[in-house]
């Protein structure tokens, strides 16, 4: 590497959300940039109007921002090489493209869409370079005389081109395989072909992170940086992030953009991290880790030369394991939104359920997933509970319920202890409850668990929940647990 300072680009056509692949491709550009003192931009590729979406442009801000790859230029925060959206560049292109015209790197083509169409039907698998033959004065009479146009690049024929990838090694590609791109397209815009050499080389981009796609077309690039006489820049192609072996993670199947995991319930950090060792492992194998240590640890020597898989079931491990360091009070800010999606849990205490629910929940979604926790195994493993019959349904209350082997309880015993637990219960409602349950247990010569296994089975009905007997109560608030208790009585008879 050169000393001229480091400068590596995230250049995201706005298409409506930002895909973890060109996530991951900001994050690994934003490491290089600010491991070596650099700067990190972000410039819209908006020149294929068709695809444009519109707020599009806001979502990329606000993703990259709020998953901490601050951008030191961009077009909602300047820089001293803007514009950084390309179709306020026009101008800037179009001035490059007449230089490449004169120089007869580039030239004016006139062919119609027909003829491009039956070249194709008749075999031809690129540009037969017909209109590189027209004297360059008919060429521009004919533009003068306003008939549609587009600037194709000029590249040889005959050779072959080698480069430099940091991830790929010397690369070798024959001129043959190469076609004569368009530049600017009849609509005088350029093509992402032009318009990335034309900005990369302006805004100083010293380092090109991009997707393996751009690898093969690289040489066209280069050709075009030594036509206007410039340095191109060091090469880092990225392999794709696959949903399995054939596929692509794509937004068609399922999730693919930071907000789609964001929306079920990944942490950013989270996010970002797993992203991370999509394509790059560290030196000592760490797999947790955060900004900080990427930005120290970051190597091009640790990209990886094959695909990743995206693997969900990991990043909801590495979720858990973020999830487990946090207070109960940040647990619960997060899983809020998540709480509040639930319509049957209107009206319950949901800090405090939050706080039942932390130790056991790998998403905050999970919170609300009445799914996930049928699945869910708990303490001794073979058991399972599901949160939704706990807290809707509450009629599958059997008289054998509460007949417990080792507590020594039976249906009797429930029905005669149940309306001194029902008075105990108002009397001592709050964190004074379970302490009155234990001078109950003592003052009666009976066993604690006893007590609260026929508390427990009461008001839950089920001999498994996601906390023990007070904490149940206090989560179904004072009104219900009576409640329960009254309608165990009944089905006690
Ligand atoms: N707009 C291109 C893309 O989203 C940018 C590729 C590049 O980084 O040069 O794939």
């Amino acid at each position: 590497m050169n000393d001229k300072k480091v400068r590596t680009r995230f250049a995201p056509s706005p298409t409506g959300y930002l895909h973890i692949g060109g996530m991951r491709t900001a994050l690994y550009a934003y490491l290089f940039a600010k491991q070596h003192g650099g700067d990190f931009i972000l410039r819209l590729e908006d020149t294929d109007r068709e695809r444009l979406v519109g707020d599009a442009a806001q979502i990329i801000y606000d993703s990259m921002k709020e998953a901490g790859l601050m951008y030191d230029e961009g077009p909602d925060v300047g820089g001293a090489y803007g514009p950084y959206i390309q179709s306020e560049r026009r101008e800037i292109y179009l001035r490059y493209a007449d230089k490449l015209i004169e120089s007869g790197d580039a030239y004016y083509c006139f062919c119609t869409k027909e003829r491009l169409d039956e070249m194709h039907k008749s075999g031809a698998t690129k540009y037969d370079k017909k209109c590189m033959s027209l004297p360059l004065s008919e060429a521009k009479a004919r533009v003068a005389a306003g008939e549609p146009y587009v600037i194709r690049q000029n590249v040889p024929t005959d050779g072959e081109y080698t480069f430099h990838d940091h991830v790929f090694g010397d690369v070798t590609v024959p001129y043959a395989d190469l076609e004569d791109n368009v530049l600017i397209k009849s609509d005088g815009l350029p093509t992402y072909n032009f318009a990335n050499v034309i900005d990369d080389h302006l805004m100083g981009i010293t380092h090109v992170i991009r997707g393996v796609e751009y690898l093969s077309s690289t040489p066209k690039y280069d050709l075009l940086y030594r036509a206007l006489g410039w340095e191109p820049p060091e090469y880092i192609h990225l392999q794709p992030i696959m949903r399995d072996a054939q596929h692509k993670l794509s937004k068609r199947y399922g999730a693919a953009s930071y907000k789609d995991f964001i929306n079920k319930g990944y942490l950013k950090d989270a996010i970002v991290n797993y992203i991370a060792l999509l394509g790059w492992s560290p030196k000592d194998n760490t797999e947790k880790f955060d900004m900080d240590y990427m930005i120290e640890n970051f190597s091009l020597a640790g990209l990886s030369k094959s695909p990743s898989i995206f693997d969900e079931a990991k990043l909801r491990w590495l979720n858990g394991v973020y999830i487990k360091e946090m207070t109960d009070e940040e647990f619960y800010e997060h899983a809020l939104p998540f709480l509040n999606r639930v319509e049957y849990l209107k009206g319950y205490d949901l800090k405090y359920l939050a706080s039942l629910l932390h130790s056991r929940c790998e998403s905050f979604a999970d919170v609300g997933d009445s799914k996930y926790f049928t699945d869910m195994r708990i303490d001794d493993g073979d058991l399972s509970v599901n949160l939704t019959e706990f807290m809707t349904k509450f009629d599958g209350l059997t008289p054998d319920l509460f007949a417990h082997a080792k507590n020594k309880t039976d249906a009797a015993i429930a029905k005669a202890m149940i309306p001194d637990l029902m008075r105990i219960t108002k009397e001592r409602w709050g964190d004074g409850l379970y302490p009155a349950l234990e001078a109950y247990a003592a003052e009666k010569g009976i066993k604690k668990g006893a007590v609260l296994w026929i508390y427990r089975i009461a008001i839950t009905a089920s001999p498994v929940t996601p906390g023990g007997a007070t904490e149940m109560a206090k989560l179904l608030g004072l009104d219900r647990t009576l409640e329960r208790f009254s309608k165990a009585l009944d089905v006690l008879g």
